[in-house]
């Protein structure tokens, strides 16, 4: 735009200063405005490179015609030169062959445009004291141009900052997202668990951990479906992370029909009544099961272990390992219970 606009101050000159050359000039400047437009409209539909193809061809060729009309002298091919070279500068992040033999093409048209084209061989020759308010018209225009594009260039590496920093964001929380359910996935259970443990290691407070099953959760997949155990799946994950008060607390999923339950500074009188209220909150929702296989509606089994002072060699596993053997417990015992397993001997070393 900026271009079809600067065209505008010489059609003005030349209307007021020799209608004689008026209509060569405005020709040629209708060609450019035209040109100039093209730039803009294949902006709008998205053809970008195209229209910086574009925008620095018009540039150059504008240097030649309009130096070639006016001459040198005026310093007209100082404004378009500036064109050329801002163009070539967004060029450079691309391709830097290309951005050196355009740079290489533009200066070398510059230094042309200012030996040959002199006073004397100007078609539309300027008298003196125009050529100064030229001169000083195109070194302003040379100035506002520098600012506008420097400004524009430096938005548009906020611009992709920004958008680098949140999508570096999105990507950190979503490697250590579950994607069906959304809850924490076992990359972060395993790096809350160890970070909890080396925390109750230091401080001494008790640490808790449930390991939560779906019951009779492949009778539900063979007669409703795969499509509605997922749906059955994402109903569960909500109702454990809405049951959890805790901001401390964490919900994974473990994997399959299985969730892990993280509880810091929580013992195990504690542990086993934030799974019994898990338990029931599942229950509470009668969610339907498949009552022809005797399953009316969904239930869960937990088992619950607390480690209260982990031994130097002891790893966070001997949590899920206990947690397992109650769960188990719980599964043999007839299901949608809790089953509270103390830590006791065996623990696993490193
Ligand atoms: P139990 O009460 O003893 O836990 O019985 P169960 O049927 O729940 O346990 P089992 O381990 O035999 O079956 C688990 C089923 O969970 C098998 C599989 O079809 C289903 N399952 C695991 N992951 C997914 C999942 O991501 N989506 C769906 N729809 N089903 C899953
Ligand atoms: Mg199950
Ligand atoms: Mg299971």
């Amino acid at each position: 735009m900026l271009g079809a606009v600067a065209t505008l101050p010489y059609q003005v000159f030349y209307l007021i200063y020799d209608i004689g050359f008026y209509w060569a000039v405005f020709s040629a400047n209708l060609v450019f405005i035209t040109a100039y437009l093209s730039v803009v409209i294949c902006n709008a539909v998205g053809r970008h490179s195209l229209a910086r193809d574009l925008a620095l061809s018009v540039a150059c060729t504008q240097v030649f015609v309009v130096t070639l009309l006016i001459s040198s002298a005026a310093g007209v091919q100082l404004f378009y030169f500036s064109v050329g070279a801002f163009l070539a500068l967004i060029y450079s992040n691309m391709n830097s062959r290309r951005f050196w033999l355009q740079s290489a093409g533009i200066g070398a048209l510059f230094i042309i445009s200012q030996f040959l084209f002199t006073p004397a061989r100007a078609l539309t020759p300027v008298p003196s004291p125009f050529v100064d308010i030229m001169f000083g018209g195109s070194v302003l225009g040379v100035l506002a141009l520098s600012a506008v594009i420097s400004y524009l260039y430096r938005r548009e590496i906020e611009q992709a900052e920004l958008e680098l920093k949140l999508n570096n964001r999105k990507l950190t929380t979503l490697s250590v997202t579950d994607t069906l359910t959304g809850l924490a996935n076992r990359r972060k259970l395993d790096e809350t668990l160890l970070r909890e443990w080396e925390r109750t290691r230091r401080n001494g407070l008790p640490l808790s951990f449930i390991m939560c099953d779906v019951d009779h959760f492949k009778i539900y997949n063979d007669n409703l479906g795969h499509q509605a155990g997922d749906v059955c799946l994402q109903q569960a994950a909500s109702i454990l992370q809405e049951a959890l008060v805790r901001p401390g607390d964490l919900v994974a999923r473990y994997g399959g029909e299985e969730f892990a339950i993280v509880l810091p500074d929580t013992n195990a009188v504690g542990a086993h009544q934030v799974a019994e209220t898990l338990r029931q909150a599942v229950g509470a929702m009668r969610i339907p099961h498949v009552p022809e296989e005797g399953v009316a509606f969904l239930s869960v089994s937990l088992g619950v272990t607390t480690v209260e002072r982990p031994g130097p060699d002891e790893l966070p596993e001997i949590l899920l390992k206990k947690a397992d053997e109650a769960l188990y417990m719980a599964k043999a015992n007839g299901r949608d219970q809790v089953v509270y397993l103390a830590l006791t001997d065996q623990p696993l070393h490193a």
